[in-house]
C-alpha cells in the first residue's frame, strides 16, 4: 500500500531516527534520501515539533517535507559556530528557568541573554524563578528581574512547597508547547517531572544521568501533560548560548530601543556620540552601567557572530 501527503509531527528524535505522531498513533519515520540533497544546512533539518509531510510505502513512513515553522528555537552548532542548529520547533513558550539559591544560578547578565535567545525562536518568553522555598527575598528578586526582562511574565516557583506550580500550568493549556531553558542545576528535569506528575515512564527517561548530573540521553522528547499542553526536552536546549539577530536586542533591552528614538543620530551607537539619549540616561542613573555594558557586549557578540554567518553563506 503506498499513501502520499500524510501529515504528521515529529515527537521524537535521536541523530536521524525520528518518531512522528499522526492520526493514527506514533510511529517510526525515516528521511527520505531526496530530502538530504534539498537541505542546505543544519537548521532545516526536521527536529521535534515539527509538522511534516510523510509517505507511507509497506507500513514504512518516510519524511518527505518539513512544513513551513511558526517559531524555533536554535543554538550554535557544535564545533562550528556560525551554523545553526535548530533544536525544538513551532514552540508557543519558551521558558527560562533560574534558580533562587545563589550562586550561578541567578544573574541579571544571564537573565538578559537567555531572554534575547527566547524572543529570538518567534515565541513567548517567559521567566520562571524557582527554588523560592530557598530564598526569603523570591518576590524583591522578581521585582528587580521585572526591570531586567521588561514585558516578560515571571512566575515564581517552588516544586518543594508547590509555590507557583499552579501559574504556570495556567499557561500551559491544550496544544501549547513549552521548553525550559536555563543553566544545569536550577530545576528543568524536576519542573517537568511535577508537571508529568503520573507519567513515571517518561520521568524516568528525563532523570537520567551520568554521575555529575548531566544528562545522558541523546534524545529529544516532546511529552504531553494532562491538560494537552506539551513540553519539549531536548539535550540541546540545556547548553543554549547567545544566538540571535542583533534586532532582538531591542526586546530585552526594550527601554534602550525606546529611548534611542531620542538620539541626535539616528545610527546612534551609543558609544560616546554627541547627544546621544541612552549616555544622557546613564549619567542621571537610569540605566545602570552594568546593563549598558551587557548591551553593548551582547550587541557586539551578535554582531561578530552574524558577520561571520553572512560571510559563509
Ligand atoms: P536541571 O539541571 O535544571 O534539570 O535541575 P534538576 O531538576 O536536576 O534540579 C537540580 C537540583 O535542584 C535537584 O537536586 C532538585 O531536587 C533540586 N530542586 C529542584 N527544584 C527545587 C525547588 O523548587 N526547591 C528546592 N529546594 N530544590 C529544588
Ligand atoms: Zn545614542
Amino acid at each position: 500500500m503506498y499513501l502520499s501527503n500524510l501529515i504528521g509531527r515529529i515527537v521524537e528524535k535521536q541523530y536521524n531516527t525520528y518518531k512522528v505522531q499522526t492520526e493514527t498513533g506514533v510511529e517510526k519515520a525515516h528521511l527520505k534520501g531526496k530530502i538530504f540533497q534539498t537541505i542546505k544546512n543544519k537548521s532545516e533539518f526536521p527536529c521535534v515539533g515539527d509538522w511534516v509531510e510523510l509517505n507511507e510505502c509497506d507500513g514504512t513512513l518516510q519524511i518527505t517535507r518539513v512544513l513551513e515553522r511558526r517559531t524555533q528555537i536554535s543554538r550554535q552548532t557544535a564545533g562550528n559556530v556560525t551554523e545553526e542548529q535548530v533544536i525544538a520547533a513551532n514552540i508557543d513558550y519558551v521558558a527560562i528557568v533560574l534558580g533562587l539559591d545563589g550562586g550561578r544560578n541567578y544573574s541579571d547578565r544571564l537573565l538578559e541573554r537567555l531572554t534575547t535567545v527566547a524572543w529570538n525562536s518567534g515565541a513567548t518568553p517567559l521567566v520562571i524563578l524557582n527554588k523560592a522555598d530557598l530564598n526569603d527575598e523570591a518576590e524583591y528578586v522578581k521585582f528587580q528581574a521585572e526591570t531586567i526582562a521588561p514585558g516578560v511574565d515571571i512566575i515564581v516557583t517552588s516544586v518543594e512547597d508547590g509555590t507557583g506550580i499552579n501559574a504556570l500550568t495556567n499557561y500551559l493549556s491544550k496544544g501549547k508547547v513549552a521548553v525550559f531553558i536555563g543553566p544545569s542545576g536550577v530545576g528543568k528535569s524536576t519542573l517537568t517531572n511535577a508537571l508529568l506528575k503520573k507519567d513515571v515512564q517518561k520521568t524516568n527517561e528525563i532523570r537520567r544521568k551520568d554521575k555529575r548530573g548531566r544528562h545522558t540521553t541523546s534524545t529529544s522528547f516532546m511529552f504531553e501533560l494532562e491538560s494537552g499542553a506539551y513540553i519539549i526536552d531536548s539535550p540541546g536546549l540545556r547548553e543554549v548560548q547567545a544566538w540571535a539577530e542583533e534586532q532582538n536586542l531591542d526586546d530585552t533591552f526594550s527601554e534602550i530601543a525606546e529611548l534611542s528614538q531620542y538620539c541626535r543620530f539616528s545610527d546612534c551607537k551609543h558609544e560616546g556620540e554627541p547627544g546621544c539619549a541612552i549616555q544622557a540616561e546613564l549619567e542621571r542613573g537610569y540605566i545602570s552601567p552594568e546593563r549598558y555594558d551587557s548591551y553593548l557586549h551582547l550587541k557586539k557578540e551578535l554582531a561578530f557572530l552574524n558577520r561571520r554567518k553572512a560571510e559563509k553563506n
